[in-house]
């Protein structure tokens, strides 16, 4: 950062700032990740400075030798990556790619449906008060009251009666494995477009720890900076027969010029998932988060489903009597990050919830496992059972940073 430490040491500052806080903390929050140098130096790159609306071999404006060929290779490992028919990668993140999606294949106020929000399920999946929700007549399933978990007879059962034109499968607050074969049977018994949304678990996918949706639905799509570990973005994946209203309805339909040096950063986070180190990433992923969940279950703490499948626990503190916002604020002072989240059913407003969701992909990515799950359980159960007592949390923020320094966050040299 010399040139900025020169031009702009105000930004400079902050940057780096941020640089110490990611390093010296716990990231557990679960839609977050660490990225690979290689894929900030993508990033950051000279692609910035150019525009390249349409798509390669079909541009507006000259000058796409480069980017021609960067969104080809973006293309083509999106597709090994996943075994998809069709990629696209221009999407500028997850929130638009599903926007781009419905406007694609759905008509204003046709019937869709998609998981409740404070459920599990995404603010893209009808949430009243967002686009969504407005646009589209969304029919909003649950989990079931008893396990926490999905009830597929109960989908079936919606699906019957509302004969929805598509169904959303795929959350940001599930904790549990996916039946994707199921959610199809029932998409066809009623002749809806399946569409899943794997945006937290497309890396656990792509790295072969949990079974992928592709081969079963019509349309997919993932946020690329989740699990995927790479830039703030997104893409869609669809059959063949999808591919030109898919690609119409990201452009013109919803974008305009792609962000090139996030595609190139998307290519470079493909090229790394398709390795075999990316397997054993994904998997260890899962193995951190089961542990992680049984040590919580041991300190006391109610997990919503149980327990975890996957790269994601919801935790619900109602037993511990400490609300979730005052549970994120006391454990941020230690450098323990995670957020506040509803739980299904909660009582609470959802702007102070009962919950907290955490979740193990940037701690994996630093190279911790195990024994390091441990004492993170250890030190919730003390924060959460101390909350008020700054002398521990003083104590604990020390202990974190210590355990930090052994594990470098890739990209961040301090
Ligand atoms: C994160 C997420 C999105 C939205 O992604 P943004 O890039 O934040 O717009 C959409 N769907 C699901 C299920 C997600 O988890």
């Amino acid at each position: 950062m010399s040139d900025l430490k020169t031009s702009d040491p105000k930004v400079a500052e902050i940057l780096e700032a941020e640089m110490k806080r990611q390093a010296e903390g716990i990231e557990l929050i679960p839609s977050e990740n660490y990225v690979s140098q290689a894929v900030l130096e993508a990033n950051g790159s000279i692609f910035t400075n150019k525009y390249s609306e349409g798509y390669p071999g079909k541009r507006y404006y000259g000058g796409q030798e480069n980017t021609d060929r960067v969104e080809n290779l973006a293309i083509e490992r999106a597709k090994e990556l996943f075994g998809a028919e069709h990629a696209n990668v221009q999407p500028y993140s997850g929130s638009p790619a599903n926007t781009a999606i419905y406007f694609a294949l759905l008509e204003f106020g046709d019937t869709v449906m998609g998981l409740k929000l404070d459920h599990g399920g995404h603010i893209t999946h009808g949430l009243p008060i967002a686009f969504s929700g407005k646009a589209y007549n969304f029919v909003q399933y649950e989990v079931d009251k008893e396990t926490g978990a999905l009830d597929y007879d109960e989908i079936e059962k919606l699906a019957v009666e509302h004969k929805p034109k598509m169904i959303v499968a795929g959350f940001t607050a599930y904790p549990r494995d996916i039946d994707w074969k199921r959610f199809k049977e029932i998409a066809d018994k009623v002749g809806a477009i399946s569409f899943a949304d794997i945006s937290h678990t497309a890396g656990l996918i792509a790295g072969k720890a949990l079974e992928s949706p592709v081969p079963y639905f019509d349309i997919i799509m993932t946020t690329t900076h989740k699990t995927l570990r790479g830039p703030r973005g997104a893409i869609i994946l669809c059959k063949e027969k999808y591919a030109k209203a898919i690609n119409r309805a990201v452009f013109p339909g919803l974008q305009g010029g792609p962000h090139e040096h996030i595609i190139a950063a998307k290519a470079v986070a493909f090229g790394e998932a398709l390795k075999p180190e990316f397997q054993e990433y994904a998997a260890q992923v899962i193995t951190n988060a089961r542990h992680l969940a049984e040590k919580l279950t041991e300190h006391g703490f109610e997990l919503v489903s149980g327990g975890t499948d996957t790269h994601l626990i919801l935790v619900d503190l109602t037993n511990k009597n400490v609300p979730g916002k005052q549970a994120q604020v006391a454990l941020d002072k230690v450098g323990i990050t995670l957020n506040k989240n509803t739980v299904p059913f909660d009582q609470r407003s959802p702007f102070d919830p009962s919950g907290i969701r955490l979740g193990t992909p940037a701690v994996t990515t630093r190279g911790m496992k195990e024994p390091e799950m441990e004492k993170i359980a250890g030190w919730i159960k003390e924060v959460i059972d101390n909350i008020e007592d700054e002398d521990t949390l003083t104590r604990i923020k020390k202990e974190v940073e210590e355990m930090c320094a052994g594990f470098p966050v890739p990209g961040i040299k301090v």
